[in-house]
């Protein structure tokens, strides 16, 4: 089965086909680095971390770009309140940013742009766009014509005069038309600027994207991301300015999570119920705040509650639980390297069931059915006297490469349990009694491997680790 996904822009699931074979250009709209990021903010993140380690698994090549904002309105009011200046208030938080996500296991970007290392290509693009007649400027202002672009509103939907419909008219407005949107903000004295063609001033939010994508991964990209929030104004503004430039689509497949609510309430300021990454970490593991993400489809609304997280922790334990029982027996169980056909197709059409699962629109929560029913089979197998090597390695290796895709597994230390240790002492001094040395040299070389040293002593063998 090929990946089909959803396409914000088209309504409707579509066969994925990448630009290059091989190969996908990914941009995932980030943070504007002001404060910790909230247990909301995890969702994008984590979503498209799975979908990029999905599409690795799937052997594509994938180039992930995903920016800071690191110069806007709300990062000079907050450097205010804090007496600090814009680029140390975004140092702070971009480096927060970037510990709160390694903790939650999303691998790193390919590249984190940030808007103050490419003012001069955002300029060159606004200077584009004037000079195209789809943008004016206005007393330093520099703002983008939407009337001229006529499939402004196409990705969410809507029409220009719907779009009227409600944006209120400042009276000290520079703009030509209510919906048009600023590309290039005069600044007002004591502010951060650069020079531009239209006077001192800092770009827009939605011109960086526009200019990031185009400088970092060409005229038009694979999948475009981000919260569903971002679909109007910010994803719609993108289109029209790189459009309007290359006359290209932007991006091939939009794809928007859907929201995170607290207790079936949405999240907000104003009621004061947001719960960062930092301080919910210090309350259970990462990887079940991930596998309860995962625990919906993305486009879906998900609730956070102690319900719901208690559930995944629960559930995330019974997969953590099988995968630590196939390790610890395969320290001790006999080497061998058959394997019955019946199992390895048994796993192979779980493995295919998973593929499915994601095939179809990234839909995590039945991807993770298959990967109960691998830690079913895992479970029966292990209740088994005698397992032998190549199955239980079968099974962990299956297990380690659903994990590739979803990340929700810790890695035990690999250290021997004592009563491991003794139970390999003696399955080695009977090994070496019925002349059974090749089992018993594996078994000294496991332990060596394991820096645990074995002592004859005339009261029988004593072990001591390194
Ligand atoms: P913001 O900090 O609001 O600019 O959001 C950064 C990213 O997080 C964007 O992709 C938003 O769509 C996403 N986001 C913010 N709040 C939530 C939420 N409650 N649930 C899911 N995504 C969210
Ligand atoms: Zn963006």
């Amino acid at each position: 089965m090929t990946l089909r996904v959803y396409n914000t822009l088209t309504r409707k699931k579509e066969e994925f086909v990448p630009i290059e074979p091989g190969k996908v250009k990914m941009y995932v709209c980030g943070p504007t680095v002001y404060n910790y990021i909230h247990i909301g903010n995890g969702r994008p993140v984590i979503f498209f971390d799975v979908v990029r380690r999905y599409l690795e698994s799937q052997k594509y090549e994938v180039t992930y770009i995903t920016n800071f904002t690191d110069v806007d309105d709300k990062m000079i009011r907050k450097a205010e309140e804090l007496a600090v200046t814009v680029p140390e208030l975004a140092e702070t938080f971009i480096q927060a940013f970037l510990d709160d996500v390694k903790t939650l296991g999303v691998h790193d970007a390919t590249l984190n742009p940030r808007v103050t290392e490419n003012i001069q290509e955002i300029i060159d693009f606004i200077a584009a766009l004037v000079e195209k007649d789809f943008a004016y400027e206005a007393r330093g202002d520099v703002y983008y014509r939407t009337s001229k672009f006529a499939e402004y509103g196409k990705l969410s939907n809507q029409n220009l005069e719907e779009l009227q419909y409600g944006i209120r008219i400042e009276v000290d407005d520079r703009k030509e038309s209510p919906q048009d949107f600023v590309l290039w903000k005069a600044a007002k004295p004591g502010e951060i600027y650069w020079d531009s063609p239209w006077g001192q001033g800092r770009p827009g939010w939605h011109i960086e994207c526009s200019a990031m994508v185009r400088k970092y991964l060409g005229e038009t990209i694979d999948i475009h991301g981000g919260g569903q929030d971002l679909t109007f104004p910010h994803h719609e503004c993108e289109i029209a300015q790189t459009e309007a430039v290359t006359g290209h689509p932007m991006a091939n497949y939009w794809l928007h999570n859907a929201f995170l609510n607290i207790d079936n309430e949405k999240m907000s300021k104003s009621l004061g119920n947001g719960i960062l990454i930092r301080d919910l970490v210090k309350q259970i593991k990462p990887q079940v705040f991930r596998f309860f993400m995962l625990s919906a489809h993305y486009r879906n609304p998900l609730n956070f509650s102690d319900e719901s997280l208690k559930q995944a922790s629960n559930a995330l334990d019974r997969i953590q639980n099988a995968y630590d029982n196939l390790k610890h027996r395969l320290t001790t169980a006999s080497a061998t390297s058959e394997i019955e056909s019946a199992l390895t197709d048994r796993l192979a059409a779980i493995a295919s069931q998973f593929d499915d699962k994601m095939n179809d629109d990234f839909n995590t929560p039945d991807a993770i059915t298959a990967v109960f029913d691998l830690v079913a089979e895992a479970n029966l197998y292990l209740q088994q006297e005698r397992v032998n090597t190549a199955a239980l390695q079968l099974f962990l290796d299956q297990l380690q490469a659903f994990d590739q895709t979803l990340g929700i597994l810790s890695q035990q230390t690999d250290e021997l349990l004592d009563e491991e240790i003794e139970q390999l002492i003696i399955e080695r001094t009977e090994s070496r009694k019925s002349k059974n040395w090749a089992r018993a040299d594996e078994i000294r070389d496991l332990l060596t491997e394991k820096g645990i040293f074995l002592e004859d002593t005339p009261q029988g063998i004593r072990w001591r680790r390194k």
